[in-house]
Parts: C-alpha cells; sequence; structure tokens
C-alpha cells in the first residue's frame, strides 16, 4: 500500500462527502397545512398504537420494575405498520393512515423502538417520573411501570410532537428556487404537494436531498429541515500557528488561553428574565382560559426568540474563532453528568455549549484546521501551567468555587480558567503531529477511492 507514504505535502487539498442540516421557514397553503397535519397525526397515531401494545405486553407478562424489556419478543407481538394502517378507518369510513406519506408511519415505528431501547439501557435505575412520585407522597398512589421515566409514553396534541420526516427516493424531493416538492400519498386526495419556503441562504452547490423533516411549532408555525449532503473541499493549511486552548467556563461560556473571555451576551439575559416573568403571570392564569392561551401563546414566541438568538450567536462566535485560530483544543467536558449536578444544570442546559462545540468543529474542519478534545484524563484544572505542579486541592465539582489559586511549587498566581485554558493549549502543542485532519483521512480512506462522510447539523 503505497497510499500510506503519502505526506502533506504532497497533497494539498480533497473532497469529502459532507451531510448537513439546513432550516427554513415554510409557507404551506391550507390545502397544503391539511395534508401535513394529517401526516403529523398519522405518526402519533401510530406511534401510540405501539405504546398500546406495549403496555398490554407489559401487563400480561407481569412485568416486574427494573427489568429490561425484550424486544425481540415484543415485535412479535406488536402488528406490522401496514397491518395497522389496514385497521383504522375514519368517520367517513376511509383507511385514512393510507391518506399520509408512507414515512411518517414507518419513522413512528422507528422512533418508538428507539425510544424503547433507550428504557432499557437504564431500565434498571427504576427511575420514576417526579410527578409521580409526588402524586404518591400526597395521595397515595401507587408507582406502576406506566411511572417510570424514559419508558415510551403516549403522545398527545398537547405535547407540541407536530413533525413527520419523509425521505429522498428517485429525486421526488426537490427544490426549485424557493418551493420545495415533496411525495404525496397515493390515496392522498392532494396530488401534488409544494411548499414556499424562505430561503434565507441558499443550499451547498450541487447538493443532494436526502431527508426532509416538516415541523410546527407552537406558534403554528412551519419548518423544513433539510438533511443535504455535498462534496466538500478540505484544503490543508501550510503550518499550524495559531493556537488556542478555551476552557468552559460557567459565568462566560469559555475562556481564551490568551486570557479573554467569551462574555454571553447580556440580551440574551434580559430575553430569559422577561421569559420568566410571563412564565410567573402564565402560571397564575386559569389553566385552558382564553387568557391562559393567549399568554401560553406569548410565552412560546419568547422562548423561540431566545433560542434562535442563542444559536445565531453560537455560530458567530465559532466562526470567527474558526477563522483566526488554525487549531483549537478544548476539554472533552462530560455535558451529560455536568447537567446532573444541580448546581450546574440550569445554566449548562440553556447556554448550548454542545452545540458550540459542533459548529467549531465542521467550521475548523472544513478549512483544514484542527479541532482536538483533550482526554477526560489530562487534568487541565489541576496543572500549573508555568511548573507542571499537579495541584489536587481544585480537583473536583466541589472545588470549583477556588477561582484563583497560587501555586505551592513555583509561586505562580493563576486565574483558574486562564491557567486551564493554557494547559489545553500546551496539550495541543504536544500532540498537534497526530491530528493532522487531512493525513488522518488519507491513512483512514487509501486516497480518494472512497469518500468519507463528515455529519453535522445547524
Ligand atoms: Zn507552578
Amino acid at each position: 500500500m503505497s497510499n500510506n507514504n503519502l505526506s502533506e505535502s504532497v497533497v494539498k487539498s480533497m473532497f469529502v462527502a459532507v451531510q448537513r442540516g439546513y432550516v427554513y421557514r415554510a409557507y404551506p397553503t391550507d390545502e397544503v397545512k391539511k395534508y401535513f397535519l394529517q401526516c403529523f397525526g398519522a405518526g402519533r397515531k401510530m406511534y401510540n398504537l405501539h405504546v398500546d401494545r406495549l403496555y398490554q405486553y407489559l401487563e400480561s407478562i407481569d412485568y416486574q420494575i427494573g427489568e429490561r424489556i425484550d424486544t425481540k419478543e415484543l415485535k412479535n407481538k406488536i402488528p406490522s405498520v401496514a397491518e395497522f394502517k389496514k385497521m383504522f378507518v375514519d368517520s367517513d369510513g376511509n383507511l385514512y393512515l393510507y391518506n399520509v406519506d408512507a414515512f411518517a408511519c414507518n419513522e413512528a415505528k422507528q422512533h418508538f423502538y428507539k425510544a424503547l431501547n433507550e428504557f432499557n439501557k437504564i431500565a434498571f435505575q427504576k427511575q420514576f417520573k417526579k410527578s409521580a412520585l409526588k402524586r404518591k407522597d400526597t395521595m397515595g398512589k401507587e408507582l406502576s411501570f406506566r411511572d417510570l421515566k424514559v419508558l415510551p409514553k403516549f403522545h398527545s396534541k398537547k405535547n407540541n410532537n407536530f413533525s413527520y420526516t419523509t425521505f429522498n427516493q428517485n429525486g421526488n424531493i426537490q427544490i426549485n428556487e424557493n418551493i420545495l416538492t415533496l411525495p404525496t400519498a397515493q390515496k392522498s386526495e392532494l396530488r401534488e404537494v409544494k411548499v414556499k419556503l424562505k430561503l434565507h441562504r441558499g443550499l451547498p452547490k450541487d447538493s443532494l436531498i436526502k431527508n426532509v423533516t416538516v415541523s410546527m411549532n407552537a406558534n403554528g408555525e412551519f419548518y423544513v429541515s433539510l438533511c443535504v449532503e455535498f462534496a466538500l473541499e478540505i484544503t490543508d493549511i501550510e503550518k499550524t500557528t495559531i493556537i488556542l486552548g478555551l476552557d468552559y467556563s460557567q459565568s462566560s461560556f469559555f475562556v481564551y488561553s490568551e486570557g479573554k473571555k467569551a462574555n454571553y451576551p447580556l440580551f440574551m439575559r434580559q430575553a430569559e428574565e422577561r421569559l420568566k416573568q410571563e412564565q410567573k403571570k402564565l402560571s397564575r392564569m386559569d389553566k385552558g382560559s382564553n387568557r391562559w392561551n393567549k399568554q401560553r401563546k406569548k410565552v412560546a414566541k419568547i422562548h423561540i426568540k431566545v433560542a434562535n438568538q442563542r444559536k445565531d450567536w453560537l455560530h458567530k462566535k465559532a466562526f470567527t474563532l474558526a477563522k483566526r485560530y488554525d487549531m483549537v483544543i478544548l476539554e472533552d467536558l462530560d455535558l451529560r453528568s455536568l447537567s446532573q449536578n444541580p448546581d450546574y444544570a440550569k445554566k449548562q442546559q440553556d447556554n448550548g455549549f454542545g452545540n458550540f462545540r459542533l459548529y467549531l468543529k465542521y467550521k475548523l474542519e472544513q478549512q483544514g484546521k484542527i479541532f482536538l478534545k483533550a482526554p477526560r484524563t489530562f487534568p487541565s484544572t489541576q496543572l500549573c501551567s508555568n511548573c507542571g505542579f499537579k495541584n489536587t486541592k481544585l480537583k473536583g465539582i466541589k472545588n470549583i468555587n477556588i477561582r484563583e489559586w497560587d501555586c505551592p511549587k513555583c509561586k505562580c498566581h493563576h486565574d483558574r480558567d486562564v491557567n486551564s485554558g493554557i494547559n489545553l493549549k500546551q496539550y495541543g502543542e504536544k500532540h498537534i503531529h497526530e491530528k493532522n485532519l487531512l493525513v488522518s483521512y488519507l491513512l483512514k480512506y487509501k486516497g480518494f477511492a472512497r469518500l468519507p462522510t463528515v455529519s453535522s447539523t445547524d
């Protein structure tokens, strides 16, 4: 295999197949809107049929809490999607599950089993929903498997489960100018599904639409999320010279190894403050009343606005970093376990560091630059970036409040986050050669014969 001899100096760029998500606001006509709602409804129905059969099954086997559910056996007890479709007629006697995109029903089944697998992973933990535990405490209501966390539950219209996904088959999903054409069902009254989109930015050149998710939010606004595949040229940068270590920070989102802080914008906190107020108002109103409904929509609107502002900020920040630096190193934070720590949880969940990491990764890699996570075992917080002394007094979440410290060995004074950023930078400098993206691609895929796929969403 002579390909193994390829080096940076020979190959300057290569194409990789990249999949990426693009979300657009959609403006369906009333007719198409009706069809979309039918698709959402059919998916929900199919999901609920599976949940219903699951509960019947669990009762029939006298399911004991803590056990895994035997999905193989369950599959034998649940009718196929085609069989379910034959069972249901609407008030006019139509087999209405046939009127919608076939994928809407199939996807519901996939989602159901995915949820069930998630449940099986934690079944042994015997975790119950908070609301169920409360009911037990206050009303003495016994807990059953229906109260278990993560076990698939019935989807109701109130839960905002308004979406369905369809896949491109032989080019039946297309986009022309700003009109998206989607497949319909043979038995649907609708002969074609065409939707106008607000294309605030175009799709990459020569991209292929793989699948589309249509969704409706709490305000009744429609969105489509297109997953597209395209060839992206990755160019190698001559030299990796400008390196950044980046430390996650509670108060300012992250801290640069140069000492700067990425200040989380104030406007977002203000919006969050307002959201809190409006939510408080909502909680005081009579549930189901006209005023309550109006207020609920108001709250939903602020939620959407805050989410959009945050996403926009994260993208811009990631873009700026990817433009300026050749390599960025950050710690491989376990965001999930952090979010389970009550002191951390609230803030960490809504500031979107996980998404930021993802945006930064693909924005760097598409320029042939390097994104590196230092392993969890690397003690970036505890090491003195000046002499290398390991200060175990800083270890663990309980010592998170030590913001500044002096190295007992070299007496150097440190800001916790900045020191950690410098350590990450030094880690990156040491491991730079292992991480040349282009070379690692070439070795992995033995040249250009097969295109690797890099997946990401934005
Ligand atoms: Zn020191």
